[in-house]
């Protein structure tokens, strides 16, 4: 009875749109509300246009990525933006939980043996404090019961502002960037977590270096997608296209 007066004197209130909840986290219709792509190309989550009937994107075609697949629910703009700025730039931890919530839940398929965050620079990590893609590799992994590893990946070069680049450009500024450091090989089966799919080009590099540490299937797993060239646009600071995506 105590813990229901408590309840009825400070209700969990979502955290979106602030309404009464059952419990902490977004109510049932902020999840509903939030910006999904009517059709999504599979390998890279790249939104299509819709009405289009094209099977992948044609960055894919042209030029498959080291990837399989990825797994890129939602499209980066509000709430999302907000959500992940607030991570990312303002250190509020507590909404990598609101990020995981509104991933939801894995993709269908055979599970993979592990989840590897896509790893800062080690000079981004000390100004940052925490690195978020390891926050919801973390959670992620506690929530589907799967291991992670946050230190075998590593990012031995620190990435340029890619905003302004075209695509060669950023996919050169990514080239080498990443090693593996792990002790054993990486598992054949692995999910790359990041917050954000801005180009797609730091994912190519990721899984690139995966796969040459032993991986034969990397699925990408992130919380929103950029539709091709936002973000590089506007020099806007909460931008996803700081240089770590
Ligand atoms: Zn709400
Ligand atoms: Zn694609």
């Amino acid at each position: 009875m105590w813990s229901n007066f408590i309840r009825f004197m400070a209700p969990a209130r979502c955290r979106l749109c602030h309404a009464p909840t059952p419990a902490e986290g977004l109510c049932r219709d902020c999840r509903a509300r939030l910006p999904r792509p009517e059709r999504a190309c599979p390998q890279c989550a790249l939104p299509l246009p819709a009405g289009s009937t094209d099977a992948l994107c044609g960055e894919c075609l042209s030029d498959p990525p080291a990837f399989d697949r990825a797994h890129v629910p939602l499209l980066y703009s509000p709430p999302l933006d907000g959500l992940i700025a607030g991570l990312k730039y303002h250190g509020r931890l507590a909404h990598a939980r609101l990020l995981i919530e509104a991933f939801g839940p894995p993709p269908a398929g055979p599970p993979p043996d592990c989840l590897i965050p896509v790893p800062l620079h080690p000079a981004r990590l000390r100004t940052r404090g925490f690195n978020q893609a390891a926050e919801l590799a973390r959670l992620l992994a506690e929530r589907a019961g799967l291991p992670w590893d946050g230190d075998s990946l590593v990012r031995i070069r620190a990435a340029p502002a890619q905003r302004a680049s075209g695509r060669r450009q950023r996919l050169r500024n990514v080239r080498g960037a990443f090693a593996w450091r792990g002790r054993a090989p990486c598992p054949p089966r692995v999910a790359l977590v990041d917050d954000v799919v801005t180009t797609g080009a730091t994912a190519r590099a990721a899984a690139a270096c995966l796969k040459r540490a032993g991986a034969q299937w990397v699925e990408i797993w992130a919380v929103a997608r950029t539709p091709e060239n936002e973000g590089r646009r506007t020099g806007d600071p909460a931008s996803p296209a700081d240089g770590d995506l």
